[in-house]
């Protein structure tokens, strides 16, 4: 696996608040002395990133589109990263370096040709665009999930267990509109936590098990996606594999369009 550098990453909250700052930048240090980094940082800066607004989950990271050099950010929901344990606050991090990695590495251009299209939907605020993005993201989270677990190791258990938490929450208690979509995406996360606790516990494989049979179940309710493009994207996600790197992304691309061609215009 090539070793990247990112000439500059901003890091912060998403809201300008310095005793939030703060509290980002003591994780951010107890993160990078717990795991070796998966990639080289140049400068890097703390900072408030209130220009990115509101993000989906706990924390997010992104290249700098305008600049053509590796700048990149993590964003942090501050609300959602400090109601998780110390320890879920590490992994989220190194989730988003992971994330960083491939970005500026082998799945620089799946990056880019997700910001162009979701670009031009910039001025829709239905959620079926965040739904759309999370198809097309599933990519770099299989990819980031499967690294994490090879190379921390010692983390797979718990990683795992946050990750059924984070599914608990959420799968069966949707009953609004679109919940059918909000089902596909979450069943692409059960199908890689299957995979991922298959090498972790027999628990916590049982209950990622149940949880994808309950979205199998919400998908089914709604046609509003061709089954045979879910099982094909299914699929699809199942085989990928980082060292050595192979994965296909046409049924990535169909699905989403799938997804983006719902919002009423
Ligand atoms: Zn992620």
């Amino acid at each position: 696996m090539e070793q990247q550098s990112i000439r500059k990453l901003k890091i912060g909250p998403t809201t300008e608040d310095p005793v939030h700052l703060a509290h980002i930048e003591q994780a951010w240090h107890r993160f990078a002395r717990r795991f070796p980094l998966p990639i080289n940082f140049g400068e890097k800066q703390f900072c408030c990133i209130t220009s990115e607004g509101t993000i989906d989950g706990i924390a997010a990271a992104f290249l700098d589109e305008a600049n053509s050099s590796d700048n990149c950010t993590i964003a942090v929901d501050w609300v959602r990263f400090t109601a998780r344990s110390d320890s879920d606050q590490e992994l989220t991090l190194l989730h988003e370096c992971i994330h960083l990695m491939f970005m500026t590495g082998s799945l620089r251009q799946h990056t880019l040709d997700g910001y162009a299209w979701l670009r031009g939907w910039r001025l829709s605020s239905s959620p079926l665009v965040s739904l759309a993005y999370g198809a097309w993201s599933r990519v770099q989270e299989v990819m980031a999930e499967l690294y994490l677990q090879a190379h921390y190791p010692s983390t797979g258990r718990e990683r795992v267990a946050y990750l059924i938490g984070l599914a608990n929450g959420s799968v069966l208690t949707d009953t609004g509109p679109f919940r059918s979509v909000r089902a596909l995406i979450q069943l692409l996360q059960l199908d890689l936590l299957v995979r991922l606790a298959a090498g972790s516990s027999s628990e916590h494989l049982a209950r990622a098990q149940e949880l994808a049979h309950a979205c199998e179940l919400n998908l089914s309710q709604e046609s509003l996606i061709p089954s045979a493009d879910v099982e094909a994207f299914r699929n699809e996600l199942s085989q990928i594999t980082f060292e050595p790197m192979q994965y296909k992304v046409d049924c990535c691309q169909r699905v989403t369009n799938h997804i983006l061609g719902l919002i009423p215009i």
